[in-house]
Order: C-alpha cells, then structure tokens, then sequence
C-alpha cells in the first residue's frame, strides 16, 4: 500500500472493488477459480480455491460463461482447453510459471523415442501436454506412474523431485534431469532441522515439488489440497509447512492450528494477480487465454486419460 493511503482509505478502496466484483460476476454468469498460491484478497473473492487438479475439475463442471482463473499461465491454459466454449480471461497475463519453461515438446519427443511413455505434470504448456502420453498432477503423480508406466519405466517433467516421489515400485526418470520450482527448491534440510528444534511437537508437512532429502524427513508429504486437508484431520496442534505461502495464510484462515511456514517462500509470479486485476479482468474480459485448436485437441487426450487413469468422472 502506499504511504499516503491510510489503512481505513484502502480497506474502503478493496470493500468497493470486492462489491464491484460481486456485481459483475452476477451480471455476467462469471466464476472466479483462485489457486491455493493466490493473496489471500483474491482467495476471499474466489468462488472456488483449490490446487491445479481440483480446479481442472470444477472447470468442467461449471455453467459459468466467463472463467476469470487466477493461478499462473499453464493452469488457465488448462482451464480452457477443457472448456472450448467458454471464455476463460486472467487477472495478469504476466503470471508465467518459469518452471513450465524447463520442458519443451522437442524434449519429449526425444525421450519417447525409447518407447517408454511420457507423463507431463500439468506445469507445463499445452504444447508439451500436446505430446505427452498423460498429464498427472501433484496430488496424483505417484499413483499415474504406478498406472502408466511400460516394464516400470516412464518419464516425467518437468519437476525432477516429483518424479522422484512418484517412483514408488516404478522407475521414474525426468527430464529434463534437473528440472525444479524454484520456490520450493528454497527449503532446505537445515530449515527442517532448526524448526523442529523449535517445535519438537509440530508435525513437518511439505510438498513433493521439494527436495528429495527433505521431504525423506517430512511426517507428510502431498498437493497443496492434501497438506490442507492432512491439517485439518490431523490430531496435532501444530505444522511446520514447506510450501508457498499462500497456502499457509489459507490454512491460517481455515483452520485452527499453529501453522509455521518452515520458511517464507513466495511464487513472484503467482502474486502479479491482484483483486484490481480480477475486477479489470472482469469488466473489460481482456487477457483472454486460447489454446490453438489442433494443440487443445491433443493436449485433451492428454488430461483425460489423467481422469481416465484416476477414474475421475468430468
Ligand atoms: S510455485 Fe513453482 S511451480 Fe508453482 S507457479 Fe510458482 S514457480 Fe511455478
């Protein structure tokens, strides 16, 4: 906020801004889809807020005629290859996931030629997806390799540490070899050691996009959706979290359990959407998100057969 606003002006600014929303959204038949990496303003105007594979699934349930998506690129892209006929806008077209960067459709290709299949994580663009075998999220990567893969073998990118969780029975390569997110990439073992010096009695719940060392010492490991929900079943009192910020701040909200962020790490991109942004995006329907038809077609096949494998009605 700037210095000249005093905190009362903004709370005024964002109480118009929300009721601006409201309006639109009712005069438009619009739906707002807010990951669980989103500030919590645009998490509290969402009318739904989830991880990439729940909101991939009510994407297709919903009879809204505008989708306002508020996430990163690859997950809006998602979002309208599984809803052709509707129009699906973003707050900030500038939310690009730099780690959907790291794999390219040439990339696939290549590895396919061994014969063994291929499971893009959904971070990644529709033209990967395009040449995948099947997408897997990080909620299910585990249970899609186990499925798909050929004499127990399969690829998987671009995200080298997920493919080294889903490797559970199977052989799990990735590619590229080093592929990663960079805000989970910041945990490091020395933060898990510290903080359960800190808090002997806090559980330690981080997310598979972590490193592999970490995550051998975390008491759970899974999705945005999942820590939330292992949180709100767990007996215990207090979480260490290693994951985005915005999901701590929304397990904050949700529940009533000491949350620790093992450290504060934040999605840059992630947070370029804002509540101005949404209603901007809202009104003028501008940052219109369309997947080339022939790229959506295949990259369809791709996340259906992710639903097929997980028997996911859509
Ligand atoms: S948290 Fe990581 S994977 Fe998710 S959008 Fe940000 S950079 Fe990409």
């Amino acid at each position: 906020m700037p210095s000249h606003i005093s905190p009362e002006k903004n709370l005024k600014k964002i109480y118009e801004i929300i009721k601006k929303i409201e309006k639109l959204k009712e005069e438009k038949n619009a739906l707002i889809l807010a990951h669980n990496y989103q500030n919590t303003d645009i998490q509290k105007i969402a009318d739904f807020k989830g991880d990439s594979l729940e909101l991939a699934i009510k994407a297709t349930k919903t009879d809204a005629d505008l989708i306002v998506f508020c996430g990163v690129d690859f997950m809006a892209e998602t979002v309208s290859i599984l809803n052709p006929d509707k129009k699906v806008v973003v707050p900030c077209k500038e939310a690009k996931c730099p780690m959907a960067l790291q794999l390219t459709p040439e990339m696939v290709k290549t590895a396919k030629k061994s014969g063994y299949p291929f499971i893009a994580y959904v971070n990644t663009h529709a033209e990967v997806k395009a040449e995948a075998d099947v997408c897997c999220t990080s909620a299910n990567a585990d249970k899609i390799a186990k499925r798909i893969a050929k004499d127990g073998i399969c690829y998987m990118g671009p995200d080298a540490n997920l493919a080294a969780f889903a490797s559970k029975g199977v052989k799990v390569i990735p590619i590229p070899k080093h592929g990663y997110c960079y805000v989970h990439k910041m945990f490091q073992v020395e933060d898990v050691v510290i903080a359960k010096k800190n808090y002997p009695d806090a559980e330690v719940i981080v997310h598979p996009e972590c490193d592999v060392e970490v995550q051998n010492m975390a008491d759970f490991v899974g999705s945005t959706s999942q820590m939330l929900e292992y949180v709100k079943k767990s007996d215990s009192k207090m979480f260490i979290v290693g994951t985005e910020i915005g999901l701590i701040e929304r397990m904050r909200i949700e529940t009533d359990k000491k949350i620790v962020p093992l450290r504060k790490s934040v999605c840059i991109e992630m947070k370029l959407n804002t509540i101005d942004g949404v209603l901007r995006a809202l009104s003028m329907e501008e940052n219109i998100v369309k997947v080339d038809e022939e790229i959506a077609k295949r990259a369809k096949k791709a996340i259906k057969k992710m639903f097929d494998v997980m028997s996911i009605v859509v």
